[in-house]
């Protein structure tokens, strides 16, 4: 439930666990929510989630998909594609994030964190959609999104206003999305504030989104070879905040059978640039038509720093230490060579997106969203577009209208789950863009919903208490219940 450690540091596991090719087989036959148990519990043990829970609350977030494969992987062109997107929002996000929702609710009910939670975003888009998809009607979570009024498209905002349960508070700040950063900030820093509505974060550093994440790199390989085929497959990530890609790297350090993990990006190259130069160097953004890829820095990379520094805490933090300060951090000589040999990588940038986009729709008829034609660029452009790469589909294209008819004149129609949105009821709030105005509007939605909830704890309670009385005197009483004397 706490995203960063107290150092402001990353969570890491602290044994990576291992699997051997055996056991990966013993998954073969199994279903997604199956395999993703038996992979998940190497990492929670039971006396955290024992098996079975766990296993309830991965096979409910799993049934979420309009898939029965969650994650279907097809051949397209000459590779595989990994289809992220079937979820609730039509975005991978969905994969990690309905899985959240539920382990929350499961330590929530057990009591941890007294039971509540206050969960705080920003969003310019997707995030804030998959995170209310995951969280709506979680017991004990309260979600609120921040969102910049006039800002986000009309499909995003629909995405989050349509969801109505009384959970859900979609916030219209106004202002930029860099405002509403701003605020999600200032309400973290605010001990006080923090600790009376309990607040909490989904964001990409947050650990189990990476772990959930690793589930479709497992199955990719065991489709890959249920003909009996031997293959090491490359996977290309299109990636922004790392989370996707180091999902692969530490299947890959399990255990799992990988060949090359290629980082995808758009204009926003700075890991394209680390992986090529060692220069992890930080530039301003540049708006692109892949949006969820728009970062210049990318969270999760400190989580795999960590790693290439032999897992030495201290030199992460005097490099990390550095780079807040000078944005600059820069590898040369052995520790390089190992970096690029754990990971390859490429730049797409708008022209190669759109002519990727339109050649898939002429030779495959298959249409790619802009962020998963940066992925597929990137395995032509390191030459490995064969049966051995998986190119990771990270969003449908219905949610990137705009981009997507930069590419090809007709766009296929969009599914009814998105069309509809339109003429849904929706709800949101507005906010001046002015942290104790949110403050104010936290503490009073929660505190209103809190009644609420313990007012219906107490009528349950007392009605439990009637059923109890009843059967107690229809025991000693001997009279009826159901029709039957009893003696
Ligand atoms: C978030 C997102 C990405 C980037 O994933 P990271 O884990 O941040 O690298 C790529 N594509 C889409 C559609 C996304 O929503």
């Amino acid at each position: 439930m706490t995203g960063l450690a107290h150092d402001r540091g990353l969570f890491v596991p602290d044994v990576i666990p291992q699997v051997s090719l055996d056991t990966i087989e013993s998954w073969r036959g199994m279903t997604y929510a199956d395999m993703s148990t038996e992979l998940l519990s190497q990492y929670i043990k039971d006396d955290e989630i024992p098996k079975e829970d766990l296993r309830k609350i991965i096979t409910k977030a799993c049934g979420a998909f309009r898939e029965a494969d969650v994650t279907p992987l097809i051949k397209v062109g000459d590779h595989y594609v990994l289809e992220l997107f079937h979820g609730p929002t039509f975005a991978f996000k969905d994969v990690a994030l309905q899985m959240l929702g539920g382990f929350f609710e499961y330590f929530l009910k057990k009591g941890h964190n007294n039971g509540r939670l206050a969960v705080l975003g920003a969003t310019s888009g997707d995030t804030g959609s998959a995170a209310i998809s995951g969280l709506r009607g979680k017991e004990g979570v309260d979600c609120v999104i921040l969102y910049p009024k006039g800002r986000v498209s009309e499909i995003q905002e629909r995405q989050m206003t349509t969801i109505l349960d009384e959970n859900i508070h979609c916030v219209q700040i106004e202002g930029t999305f860099d405002d509403c950063q701003d605020l999600v900030k200032l309400a973290f820093g605010d001990k006080e504030f923090r600790d009376e509505v309990k607040l909490g974060a989904v964001n990409s550093i947050n650990w189990a989104r990476v772990l959930a994440q690793q589930t479709y790199y497992f199955w990719s390989y065991l489709r890959m070879t249920d003909d009996g085929s031997k293959v090491k497959p490359n996977f290309s990530v299109p990636t922004g905040n790392f989370g996707d890609i180091l999902a692969g790297y530490y299947a890959k350090r399990m255990g799992l059978p990988v060949g090359e993990l290629v980082v995808a990006t758009n204009e926003n190259d700075i890991l394209h640039r680390f992986f090529t130069t060692g220069k992890y160097h930080r530039r301003p953004i540049n708006k692109t038509i892949s949006p969820s890829m728009d970062i210049c820095v990318s969270s999760n990379f400190e989580r795999y720093l960590f790693h290439l520094m032999d897992d030495d805490a201290d030199k992460l933090a005097s490099l990390m230490k550095a780079f807040e300060s000078t944005g600059q951090l820069t590898l040369e000589g052995k520790t390089l060579t190992k970096a690029q040999s754990d990971f390859g990588s490429a730049k797409c940038d708008t022209t190669k997106t759109l002519e990727t986009i339109k050649k898939y729709k002429d030779d495959s008829d298959y249409m790619l969203c802009p962020h998963s034609a940066v992925g597929v660029s990137a395995l032509h452009q390191l030459n490995i577009a064969t049966y051995s790469s998986v190119a990771l589909a990270t969003a449908h294209e219905a949610k990137f209208p705009a981009a997507c008819k930069m590419a090809v004149p007709e766009l296929p129609t969009p599914p009814v789950q998105l069309s509809r949105l339109k003429t849904m009821k929706t709800r949101s709030q507005t906010c001046r863009n002015d942290i104790e105005a949110v403050q104010n509007f936290m503490k009073k939605r929660i505190h209103e919903r809190k009644s609420k909830g313990d007012k219906r704890k107490n009528m349950m309670m007392a009605g439990a208490g009637i059923v109890a009385f009843i059967a107690i005197a229809a025991y000693f009483g001997g009279f009826t219940l159901g029709g039957k004397k009893k003696k």
